[in-house]
């Protein structure tokens, strides 16, 4: 089975490579902007038509964390919107047995009840700071829907929370929250400076190890068989502060005295709590790295690849 793997050079595309070896059925294809630029919608038929997947992940975004959002919405409306209407015609138009998106938790309502679950994502708009994102990757869940009851196609979205781990983008600015923090408090005890956080430390997320989501997005190709979309995270009770994820970067590199925070920048979303139990009903046992674990071998792996990484 040929399975295309968009954004394979990506956090969680570089994730699914460093498990395939555990997958000998699948023949698979990490594609990048240099293979094929997925803007661009002759080149995409092109690479699809001569590739001829069986199966596609499509990871493939333009992504950032909270402060890319805000200062890029016009880069995060149109090239998702983009990329994602090429992709799906193109699985569409080359028979692709079955494709699966990536939503995000960052995309459901602003003002809603807690815990979101999988049917709320349209229920309201998103949080001003990260709209432009979140309508893109909405019409992502409604084309492929539109894909399923038109042409019965096999096309679903998992909705993952914030993603961490190796071979994540490191930008000082545009990162999401861990990977930017690792590189601050890395440099920040280099140069003898405070480590800075951005906003007041309070808001909470829930955050999962990219090969565990790997894992899981593999789960969801091969045995996942419903037609709606499945949050694939950490529980509820294991939503954290941005304040308690910060004091464990510090304390990895043993550099807690010196933090500070500059409330001059957003909070964004206070909370955005998510239901993970449809994927605890279907795949009970399965089991999440811990917080400890997964920042530990992400910090190592940022030391250890400083000179190379995305920052
Ligand atoms: P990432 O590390 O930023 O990687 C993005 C990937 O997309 C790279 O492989 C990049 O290729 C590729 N790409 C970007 N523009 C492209 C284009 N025009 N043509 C072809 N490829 C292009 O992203 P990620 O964090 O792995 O995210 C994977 C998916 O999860 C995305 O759909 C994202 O929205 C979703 N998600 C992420 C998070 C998170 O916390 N990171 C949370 C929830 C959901 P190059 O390497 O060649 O640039
Ligand atoms: P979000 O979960 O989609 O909002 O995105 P992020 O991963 O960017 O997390 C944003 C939260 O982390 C906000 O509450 C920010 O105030 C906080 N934060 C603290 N320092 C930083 C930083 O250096 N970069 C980012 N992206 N967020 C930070």
């Amino acid at each position: 089975m040929k399975t295309l793997i968009t954004g394979g050079t990506g956090l969680v595309g570089q994730a699914i490579q460093s498990i395939s070896t555990q997958y000998p059925n699948h023949n698979f294809t990490f594609l990048s902007s240099s293979d094929c630029d997925l803007t661009d919608f002759s080149k995409t038929l092109e690479y699809f038509k001569s590739l001829q997947p069986d199966y596609v992940i499509h990871l493939a975004a333009c992504v950032g964390g909270l402060y890319k959002n805000i200062n890029y919405k016009v880069d995060m409306l149109e090239k998702n919107l983009t990329i994602n209407y090429n992709v799906l015609k193109c699985c569409h138009l080359t028979g692709v047995k079955k494709c699966v998106s990536c939503l995000s938790t960052c995309i459901f309502p602003d003002k809603t009840t807690y815990p979101i679950n999988e049917n709320m994502l349209h229920d309201g708009p998103p949080h001003t700071s990260n709209d432009a994102y979140a309508y893109a990757k909405r019409m992502l869940e409604i084309h492929s829907k539109s894909y399923r009851e038109q042409y019965g196609s096999n096309f679903i979205c998992v909705i993952p929370t914030n993603i961490y781990g190796p071979h994540d983008n490191f930008h000082l600015n545009d990162a999401h929250v861990i990977p930017a923090l690792i590189h601050k408090c890395y440099l920040a005890k280099q140069e003898g400076k405070p480590f800075i956080v951005r906003g007041t430390g309070s808001p909470l997320r829930q955050f999962i190890y990219s090969e565990d989501l790997a894992k899981l997005i593999m789960w969801t190709l091969e045995k996942y068989e419903e037609n709606d979309s499945i949050i694939l995270s950490v529980s509820e009770k294991d939503e954290v502060s941005i304040g308690k994820i910060a004091e464990l970067i510090a304390g990895e590199f043993d550099y807690l005295d010196n933090m500070k925070y500059d409330t001059n920048y957003s909070d964004g979303q206070y909370k955005k709590t998510a239901d993970n139990s449809k994927l605890m009903s279907l795949f009970g046992d399965f089991e999440f790295t811990s917080m400890d674990e997964g920042m530990k071998k992400s910090v190592r792996w940022f030391i250890d690849n400083y000179e190379k990484c995305r920052k």
